[in-house]
């Protein structure tokens, strides 16, 4: 299957293309699979950083389908991770559960990137969800000191037993049930945030991953009412309400 027109324009960006071979999987919860794959020379191509996803080519009817995925644990010296899926109607989804050893997937290496800040913040704060999952416990396992307040919104009950690296002495984990689209989880946030800021905005440090419109409710918040700097705030709608 060709990439289609979004193939192309990620072949001019210097989008570096790899086939993944899965190599196990594993049912997490009743909505959340996680597969291990080897990963046709990628890592070493393209180095590894946190939060690391790619672009991945699903078919559709015929279609080239591409959604983004997140890397977890890849290891570089032996060419493998792991790809955590949140399951729910879709493409990307419907293969993810249907897959098995040998199976393989094209995968496109474009857009992606994260630095630690420098220096560390005080506290850094964190909102995802299922889908961010696996690039939350890249951002706590790559800032292991950094005390973090994490909102965790939580679509399904079973979403609760999420294997989120939390480490208590640091970590404080709110979990937050998904209602009204979102709305619930931006008031929580809203509700909490500023009294636990403290008093330089320009020091705070913000990573924000959930469905689009909430992620760009928020962004609009913190930045507006909050004062926050926009190099201070790392926001990415990870999936759309259709
Ligand atoms: C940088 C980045 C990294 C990502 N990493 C991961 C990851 O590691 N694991 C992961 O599970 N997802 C991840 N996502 C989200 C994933 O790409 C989307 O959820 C994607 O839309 C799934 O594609 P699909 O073909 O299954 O469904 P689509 O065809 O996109 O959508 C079908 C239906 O499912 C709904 N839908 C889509 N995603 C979700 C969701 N997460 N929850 C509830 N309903 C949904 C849509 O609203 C639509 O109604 C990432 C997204 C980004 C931008």
């Amino acid at each position: 299957m060709g990439h289609g027109w979004e193939g192309v324009v990620l072949k001019l960006m210097r989008g570096k293309d790899f086939t993944f071979t899965v190599t196990g999987a594993e049912q997490v919860t009743e909505r959340y699979r996680r597969l291990r794959l080897s990963d046709g020379g990628m890592l070493e191509a393209t180095g590894v950083h946190p939060t690391m996803w790619v672009r991945l080519w699903f078919e559709n009817e015929g279609k080239p389908h591409q959604r983004a995925y997140t890397l977890v644990d890849p290891d570089p010296a032996v060419g493998t991770f792991s790809l955590e899926f949140a399951l729910h109607d879709g493409r990307a989804s419907d293969w993810a559960c249907a897959a098995k050893l040998g199976d393989t997937i094209e995968a496109t290496v474009q857009g992606t990137g994260f630095t630690v800040p420098d220096p560390l913040p005080p506290r850094m704060f964190v909102i995802g969800d299922p889908a961010s999952l696996p690039a939350v416990n890249s951002l706590l396992d790559a800032m292991p000191d950094t005390p973090a307040t994490i909102w965790f919104e939580t679509p399904h009950p079973s979403d609760a037993d999420l294997p989120i690296r939390i480490d208590a002495e640091r970590h404080d984990l709110r979990t937050v049930p998904r209602r009204d689209a979102g709305a619930h989880l931006a008031a929580e946030v809203r509700a909490a945030l500023p009294g636990l800021l403290g008093d330089d905005p320009a020091k705070a440090f913000l990573w924000i991953a959930c469905d689009a419109a909430t992620t760009r409710g928020l962004t609009s918040y913190l930045r507006k009412e909050l004062g926050i700097p926009k190099d201070r705030v790392n926001a990415l709608g990870y999936w759309r309400t259709v």
